[in-house]
């Protein structure tokens, strides 16, 4: 199998191509398909099976199928992580699949101003990356809003939850449409991420890699 068999449109491609990548990983190949049906997905994968492109690739393609509304875009996108390395990897991979595509995206985590967050998120923005308490703050500062999200990523959940995250990832989730793409992705499935994925994705397809 090949990068070309998914279907993918050519900017995303070409950004494949410039990563050097030519063969897609087995979280790819089972993943890619079904996010670009619009599929929920609980995916046990570890960091370095290649799962960032495996989510990031087909949510550009679905986000870039539809044109960015005017200056004031909504947040269509959401990406949660653990932490803020991890968050601005995540945020790295997405510039650099998404570099030929009109797409625009934030990072946000905690330990830095709000401020240029804030400034950052006035400009209008696609795509938010966050790890889950700095992203409630802001929310409850209304600096952002997450009612017209399509697609959300709880990645690493089984550290969101090792990290004491549950009760903000359950409150930021109450501010998503309930009509939306969830995937969740964690190193195992213990009896509390089945428990988490149970209340918050519909019908998943299950994958392991
Ligand atoms: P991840 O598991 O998402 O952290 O990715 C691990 C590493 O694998 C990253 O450095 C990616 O750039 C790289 N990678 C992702 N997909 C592929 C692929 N299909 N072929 C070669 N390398 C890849």
């Amino acid at each position: 199998m090949t990068f070309d068999d998914f279907g993918l449109q050519t900017e995303l491609l070409d950004a494949v191509k410039a990563s050097g990548y030519t063969t897609p990983t087995s979280i790819q190949e089972q993943a890619i398909p079904q996010v670009l049906d619009g599929k929920d997905l609980l995916g046990a994968a570890q960091t370095g099976t290649g799962k960032t492109a495996a989510f990031t690739l087909p949510l550009l393609q679905r986000l870039a199928a539809v044109e960015p509304q005017g200056k004031r875009r909504p947040v269509r996108l959401l990406i949660i992580a653990p932490t803020r390395e991890l968050a601005a990897q995540i945020h790295d991979s997405v510039k650099q699949y998404g570099r030929n595509l009109p797409l625009r995206s934030a990072v946000i985590f905690g330990g830095v101003g709000m401020q240029p967050q804030i400034d950052r998120l006035r400009k209008g923005v696609d795509i938010v990356i966050a790890t889950p308490g700095r992203l409630l703050d802001h929310l409850q500062r209304d600096n952002l809003r997450l009612d017209r999200v399509e697609s959300v990523v709880l990645d690493e959940a089984d550290r969101m939850l090792d990290m004491g995250f549950i009760h903000d990832i359950r409150k930021v989730m109450k501010k998503l449409p309930t009509e939306r793409q969830t995937l969740m992705f964690s190193a195992t499935f213990s009896r509390e991420i089945r428990q988490l994925a149970g209340g918050m994705l519909k019908n998943p397809v299950e994958i392991d890699v």
